[in-house]
């Protein structure tokens, strides 16, 4: 699943935007999860009326999370087992700023907002006199295609160090080009992707862990293994 982050003041249109972004790519065949991050606690009456918009406007699931509590809004009732399932979507687009290291869109009411300019935002709703891409307010075509191109999927967040950064200035050093996800130790150690002809199979994370650590049991005693790297393995199956 891609992130990505619409924040900046109160009133600067961040709900609209993400209500028609969300219809939009819906129109075009993704899935959206939607996710409101706000500081207070939560008021289940005035916090679900937005979560609710989202949902009608297509969005899959509609996270708000809160000082203390969090909901969690899907579109109809399911069993639990079936909850898992549901975190699988192809991009979620999140209200408010979380502090996780993921692309940033800065909305901006007037000129107001701007100071909050930082190395993950990628665009501004708005505009302002900095060199960084303008989007119009209004412009929900423009924001489609940026989300589309710009989300990403997420580091681990835990600042770990091992990379010789902290996550968001590594997520910075990706946005910019000077480094790959496979830079970050932890996301490439922990990660197996599976692609069924030619299309990324979503994978929850212990799934991931459970292939990458039968495979590499398996390969480690072959001889030659004995070096890290990108392993491939391909086959051809018939169910
Ligand atoms: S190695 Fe990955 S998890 Fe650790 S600080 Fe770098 S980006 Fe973050």
């Amino acid at each position: 699943m891609k992130l990505i982050e619409f924040f900046g003041p109160s009133n600067s249109g961040k709900t609209t935007a993400i209500l028609k972004v969300t219809e939009i790519m819906r129109a075009h065949g993704f899935s959206v999860a939607t996710l409101k991050n706000t500081r207070h606690i939560l008021n289940y009456e005035n916090d679900s009326k937005d979560s609710m918009n989202y949902l009608k406007a297509g969005s899959s699931l509609s996270i708000v999370i809160g000082k203390n509590e969090s909901i969690l809004h899907f579109p109809k009732r399911i069993p639990l087992f079936e909850i898992l399932d549901h975190l699988r979507y192809d991009f979620m687009i999140i209200e408010g700023e979380t502090g996780f290291p993921m692309p940033k869109v800065l909305f901006l009411k007037e000129k107001d907002g701007l100071e909050r300019l930082d190395n993950l935002t990628i665009a501004i709703v708005g505009n302002a006199d900095v060199a960084i891409r303008k989007i119009a307010a209004g412009d929900f075509e423009s924001l489609y295609t940026l989300v589309i191109s710009e989300a990403k999927q997420p580091l681990p967040g835990d600042d770990c160090g091992h990379c010789g950064f902290d996550c968001k200035t590594m997520l910075a050093k990706i946005l910019k080009g000077e480094k790959t996800f496979n830079d970050c130790v932890k996301f490439s150690e922990q990660h197996a992707t599976v692609e069924i002809n030619g299309k990324r199979v979503p994978l929850l994370p212990f799934i991931s862990s459970m292939i990458l650590g039968v495979n590499v049991g398996i390969l480690k005693n072959l001889k030659g293994m004995n070096h890290n790297g990108h392993v491939k393995i391909e086959f051809d199956f018939k169910v």
